[in-house]
């Protein structure tokens, strides 16, 4: 339709079919799925089992350009692209997208199930609560940090014989060890498991985890833009008696329990990874692990659903993965590699799937290589880079753009100068960024109403010009599957080329060094600058044996630089690295780029203004 109505009101228009029709479709068995209600299922992952012998399909990155605040269309992208390639290509093909945080959804950005005529539908249940790994992710988060603050009170207020008898209780009148406590006991060095035969000093150092209050680096975390969270005191009641602590919540996408779900290979490796997570450090030093406080048993039976992807479908009624995180500036934002090894091989050797990368080339897919291809094993074929008129414009110098405010008259009428100022810094450099891991780059420029010929034109000659292989317009948002069949043709093509994948680093590269090669090869800086926090705490990762882990930056997705106002290809500054961190778990070092928070918050008139339900009819009405 032309104007072409709301994403919510699209959404409703298409009847989706029956979950269990789209399962018998694409092969799956009736065992293999677990419907939530009729338009979404869990899919089990012993089907990875049962096609372990089918040839992968090839599989496709979508990254974009650094965009402006309201995002380019790399969802829509997506979606439009396979709705391409299996309704009018006729290629099976996958899209595997992230669940969105309920942060944007009620915030700026809106939600994350594409837009116009390429969505995944019912957009409202994807953009919600889908089937709610989320909740089993903040659940789990949050008893880490409950079991944290509790198990501090306990060991401060009791004596080692109280604690013991409390954390060893008997059993028909015969003190146990549990499994997990045994494990513990062997990680101390004790051998003996005898509850009744342990020394006293094995019995205090079995029973005091003895974390430094100060050096607890785990947070709590929720599902919602609350800036308030960013720095609180718990411990206030007279309950805790004064044991008072400064800490703080994250947005619940930013938690290493997500980045363990999205990283995984299955349940064991869930439960281990879970188990190892480092949650602070005792006094003397020594990490202390989710496994020391008895609780990764606990969180592998939270998280054993949200391990298997959620299945649903797109306007045009092809197959899609929803699972983990996004957020690729305080994560690593990109969805789960186990959706990701079903996909592939659902789809056969012939086959597409199409999986995103968040925000710029620059950290989604830097993330994308160098942490989850590293952990999957698997190798991309092509990535499709995201560009628009608009943040071309505003990245060749126009004026700032922002949500909830008109744009300004140079993004509504042609301006060629602007256009080509953009493409010849920022969408120039991140074809390099992409050609720096040796994948073929079509770009994809995602057409929005007011662009003009002459724009499009020139948009598609310099992406050439700049060592593109293809470079098309995409009108997907406006046409459905139809208007990307360029982009479908222009991905096939490519994805025969050859293709010289490498990683930007070596695991063995030191983690300063690292972080360098990132932030000179990626970002363009001229250095890094450690504070004298991050300089200690690499040190003492380095101690621990952490120094081989792949990078995860926290870095504003606005800009190349830490600046968000910088755009274009910002040069001569310094990156600053203000704190790290290690997801010991998720498997990597996580370094803060200078004022980066993993909380945002709540502008003036956020998205829930718009935000509506009709009673009677249960309409929800102002999603986007
Ligand atoms: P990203 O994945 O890059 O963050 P999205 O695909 O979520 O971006 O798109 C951001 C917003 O812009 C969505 O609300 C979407 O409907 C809208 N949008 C995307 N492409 C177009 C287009 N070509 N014309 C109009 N609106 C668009």
């Amino acid at each position: 339709l032309s104007p072409v109505p709301s994403d919510i009101e699209i959404s409703r228009a298409q009847a989706p079919k029956a979950i269990d029709l789209l399962a018998q479709e694409i092969g799956l068995l009736q065992e293999e799925t677990e419907a939530y209600g009729r338009t979404k299922a869990k899919v089990r992952l012993s089907l990875l089992d049962r096609l372990r012998d089918q040839p992968n399909g090839k599989y496709v990155l979508v990254a974009g350009i650094t965009p402006t605040p309201l995002g380019e269309g790399k969802s829509t992208v997506t979606i439009g692209l396979v709705q391409a390639l299996t309704a009018h290509l006729k290629l099976n093909s996958f899209a595997c997208l992230r669940q969105p945080s309920q942060g944007p959804t009620f915030g700026v950005k809106g939600g994350a199930a594409g837009g116009g005529y390429a969505q995944v539908i019912p957009m409202e249940e994807f953009n919600l609560h889908l089937t709610g790994d989320i909740h089993a992710i903040t659940a789990a988060n949050n008893l880490v940090a409950a079991a944290i603050d509790a198990r501090m009170l306990h060991e401060a207020t009791q004596t080692d014989k109280a604690l013991y008898s409390r954390l060893v209780p008997s059993v028909n009148g015969v003190r146990r060890f549990s499994p997990i406590q045994i494990a513990r006991l062997r990680r101390l060095g004790i051998r003996e498991t005898d509850p009744s035969a342990l020394t006293p000093q094995e019995v205090s150092s079995f029973v005091r985890l003895d974390l430094d209050p100060a050096k607890v680096t785990w947070q709590r975390v929720v599902d919602t833009n609350d800036r308030f969270l960013r720095k609180i005191t718990v411990g206030q009641a007279n309950t805790e008696k004064g044991h008072t602590r400064e800490t703080q919540f994250d947005i619940a996408v930013a938690s290493e329990i997500m980045a363990i779900l999205a990283l995984t290979d299955g349940l064991g490796d869930m439960k281990t990874r879970l188990g190892r997570m480092v949650v602070g450090s005792s006094r003397s030093g020594q990490p202390v692990t989710a496994e020391d406080l008895g609780v990764s048993g606990a969180l592998a039976v939270l998280m054993k659903d949200a391990i298997k992807p959620t299945l649903m479908q797109t306007l045009e009624g092809t197959p899609v993965f929803v699972h983990a995180g996004p957020f690729a500036n305080i994560a690593h934002g990109n969805s789960s590699v186990l959706a990701d090894k079903l996909a592939l091989k659902l789809v056969g050797e012939e086959g597409f799937v199409v999986t995103e990368a968040g925000f710029g080339a620059d950290i989604g897919m830097e993330k994308f290589f160098n942490i989850k291809c590293r952990a999957s094993g698997l190798r991309p074929n092509v990535v499709v880079l995201v560009a628009t008129v608009r943040a071309l414009k505003m990245h060749g110098g126009g004026p700032n753009v922002s949500a909830g405010a008109p744009l300004p008259k140079e993004y509504i009428n042609e301006n060629l100068n602007l256009v080509a100022g953009g493409c010849s810094t920022n969408l120039k450099k991140q074809i390099q960024i992409a050609h720096l891991f040796g994948v073929p780059v079509v770009v994809a420029l995602n057409v929005f109403k007011t662009d003009t010929q002459a724009e499009i034109d020139l948009v598609c000659r310099i992406a050439k010009d700049s060592g593109a292989s293809d470079a098309v317009p995409c009108h997907h948002w406006a046409r459905g599957g139809r208007g990307s069949l360029e982009l479908a043709q222009a991905v096939e093509r490519a994805s025969s080329q050859p293709n010289h994948f490498q990683f930007l680093y070596n695991q063995e590269t030191p983690i300063v060094e690292k972080i360098r090669m990132i932030a000179q090869k990626v970002y363009g800086a001229d250095d890094i600058k450690l504070s004298p926090e991050a300089q200690a705490k690499i040190e003492y990762y380095n101690q621990q044996g952490y120094g081989k882990l792949p990078i995860c930056m926290a870095k504003t997705h606005l800009s190349l630089s830490h600046m968000p106002e910088l755009k274009g290809t910002p040069t001569g500054f310094i990156l600053p690295i203000r704190d790290v961190r290690a997801s010991v778990g998720a498997g990597f070092i996580y370094p803060l780029v200078g004022t980066m928070s993993t909380m945002p918050g709540l502008p003036t008139r956020p998205c829930f203004y718009d935000i509506d339900l009709d009673p009677v009819t249960e309409e929800i009405t102002g999603l986007f």
